[in-house]
């Protein structure tokens, strides 16, 4: 009651002045930028339910309480991020959460779907939709507005319960209004797919962590992001203006002209500063005691193409081929592969494309593998990766034809996820075989030699096995955001231990170097393509491991290559010395920090 008050207070405050109140929330900020737009609230609604009759009626109950299940843990999930707030809005969020959270527990709307499908034989998002209408009508002839209000909360349980059901993707991203704000509770690498960086201004969401695939995603569109603000979906109203700073991870719910004007004043600055690193494009990145680096860029889509060319990449060091199989229900045919990967090898005009096999898995759920892939209770350490291709052998067949055949039209490299052990290598060397021999017996041209073969160091298995595992392939790329996920065992994707995951940890750096080694000692190139290439804050360091071959998103591209001109090798070296004595990340962090700052 006490929130309610002061919500009432904070209303009138506003309507006295004529404006809504300014409201300010702060997030993770994970991919810079500044922008102010309308919002558009994000909403997975009950549209397009499919309707049909079901025939094992005990199957169908099954699936819809797995949904159940499901939705009862993403309230909690919600419910504990809530508790952190400030007292009034943890109060108010928690309020709400309950009461969704007891819906789910055999509620009328719960017993109410059961009885239908079991009765009416009514599939399960079917008879979820019929039980909301026939309880917003009762709802609807309620005199208490208080109570009448209520049906907004059944609504959204349905809603949630629809979406856990038919797994859809968010496929409204049309028909905004220019530079939208897009505010969500949860904004999954699929989504962010869908949005267009000319429509779309920037997006903030109550879940998600620092190095997740939305925050890559987002990164490489170039679109400010900025996660894990639990209440702002209840704050923002669609239409409402929002300023959001994707640097401090700042969401400002309709600023004050004075707080337009400063998000305005910075988004200039920002602009100012890509236009002088836009300079750098014809220069080569070279330390300033002449040690060449190579700078590549990762993609995530192939629209992204035209942004790697702008900042003279020199070649995809990290194509995820994961962008083939989001938003669809059918898996991508070897054609449709084999005609996105040539136009990405031959859009590079003869520099070097490393195309990555299928990484779906964890938080990376193609909605067209869903048949292959069972709910894990550790999806990150569950059928992901080369573990899917090498199970459901179509999969990786498909795609080793589809590259194999794109790898005449340019220089083409693959290279395989997750890899623990030299079998899984060697299995795909069979497979490789195999289809070289089918596409050769149907004189369908290659690259000749055919391409090479590597894997990504990205657990601390690879990364301790890197010696063995360096004699089954031809080249490393180290993945630090997995590596620093397994190594500290915190999700990269999880706000709630963003503060653990921590790439600066002794054990995360002793990894890169023991793998970087061992790609040196077995004569094999080693590059890095986890997110720590693309910031600048690292770049000293990881050129004093050993590596100079980096590669990351292509709006990252110029500040690395500004970084790698400021730098002296031989200090970076000596740098990189003292922080690999230390025990201690707080330590290292400023001992880097320092250094960073004086260079
Ligand atoms: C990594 O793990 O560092 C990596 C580059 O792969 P992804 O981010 O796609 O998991
Ligand atoms: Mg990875």
């Amino acid at each position: 009651m006490k929130t309610k008050a002061k919500k009432k207070n904070a209303a009138a405050t506003a309507a006295v002045s004529g404006a809504p109140a300014e409201l300010s929330y702060s997030g993770l900020g994970v991919s810079a930028g500044i922008a102010i737009g309308p919002a558009h609230v994000m909403e997975r609604g009950l549209i397009d339910v499919p309707d049909y009759c079901v025939s094992d009626v005990d199957a169908e109950l099954k699936r819809f309480d797995v949904a159940v299940e499901l939705s009862i843990k993403q309230v909690e999930k919600l419910r504990i991020k809530a508790s952190t707030l400030s007292e009034a809005a943890a109060e108010e969020l928690t309020y709400l959460l309950d009461a969704h959270r007891q819906m789910l527990a055999g509620s009328r709307l719960v017993r109410g779907v059961e009885e239908r499908i079991r009765k009416e034989k009514l599939n399960a998002e079917a008879a979820v939709q019929a039980e909301l209408s026939q309880i917003a009508h009762a709802f609807a002839a309620m005199e208490d507005a208080y109570l009448a209000g209520k049906i907004q909360d059944v609504r959204e349980v349905s809603a949630r319960l629809v979406r856990n059901l038919t797994k859809a993707g968010y496929q409204a991203f049309s028909g905004l209004a220019a530079g939208a704000i897009i505010i969500a509770e949860e904004i999954t690498p699929a989504d962010t797919a869908l949005m267009d960086p000319a429509i779309v201004g920037g997006f903030a969401s109550a879940l998600g962590g620092a190095e997740g695939h939305t925050t890559i995603m987002a990164r490489s569109l170039g679109l400010p992001a900025v996660l894990g603000v639990p209440s702002l979906i209840h704050a923002v109203k669609p239409g409402d203006i929002i300023a959001l700073d994707g640097v401090r991870g700042t969401v400002v719910v309709n600023p004050s002209e004075a707080t337009i004007a400063r998000f305005e004043r910075r988004r200039e600055a920002l602009v100012r500063r890509q236009r002088q690193l836009d300079r750098l494009r014809g220069v080569s990145a070279a330390t300033r005691d002449d040690v060449r680096i190579t700078l590549q860029c990762n993609l995530e889509l192939p629209s992204e193409l035209a942004l790697a060319q702008q900042v003279g990449a020199e070649g995809v060091g990290l194509l995820r081929s994961e962008f083939l199989y989001m938003n669809r229900d059918t898996l991508p045919s070897e054609d449709e592969q084999y005609v996105a990967f040539k136009d990405i090898v031959e859009g590079m005009e003869g520099e070097p494309v490393t195309i990555r096999t299928l990484d779906v898995g964890s938080d990376k759920l193609a909605y067209s593998l869903g048949e292959h892939i069972s709910p894990s209770v550790n999806p990150a350490l569950g059928l992901r990766a080369i573990r899917l291709s090498l199970k459901v052998r179509p999969l990786l067949d498909t795609q080793l034809a589809a590259m194999l055949r794109a790898s005449a039209h340019g220089k083409l490299r693959i290279l395989l996820p997750m890899i623990n052990s030299s079998s899984e290598i060697k299995r795909v060397h069979e497979a490789m075989d195999k289809v070289v021999k089918r596409l050769a017996r149907k004189r369908i041209a290659m690259s000749d030699p055919l391409p090479e073969l590597g894997i990504m160091i990205e657990t601390p298995g690879a990364a301790l096995a890197a010696d063995s595992l360096a004699k089954n392939c031809d080249y490393f790329s180290i993945g630090t955001n997995d590596l620093t996920m397994y190594t500290l065992a915190a999700d990269r994707g999880d706000e709630q231990v963003a503060h653990l995951y921590d790439p600066l940890h002794p054990a995360v750096l002793r990894l890169i170097r023991s793998a970087t080694q061992a790609a040196d000692s077995a004569g094999i190139p080693v590059n890095l393509c986890g997110e720590m290439a693309g910031n600048p804050r690292f770049t000293a360091l990881l050129l004093g491991l050993g590596l100079r071959d980096l590669s990351m998103s292509a709006p990252n591209l110029p500040r690395i290559k500004q970084r790698i001109l400021g730098l002296e090798m031989a200090d970076a070296e000596k740098r990189t010395a003292q922080i690999m004595e230390q025990s201690d990340s707080g330590v290292i962090a400023t001992l880097l920090d320092d250094f960073n700052a004086l260079e």
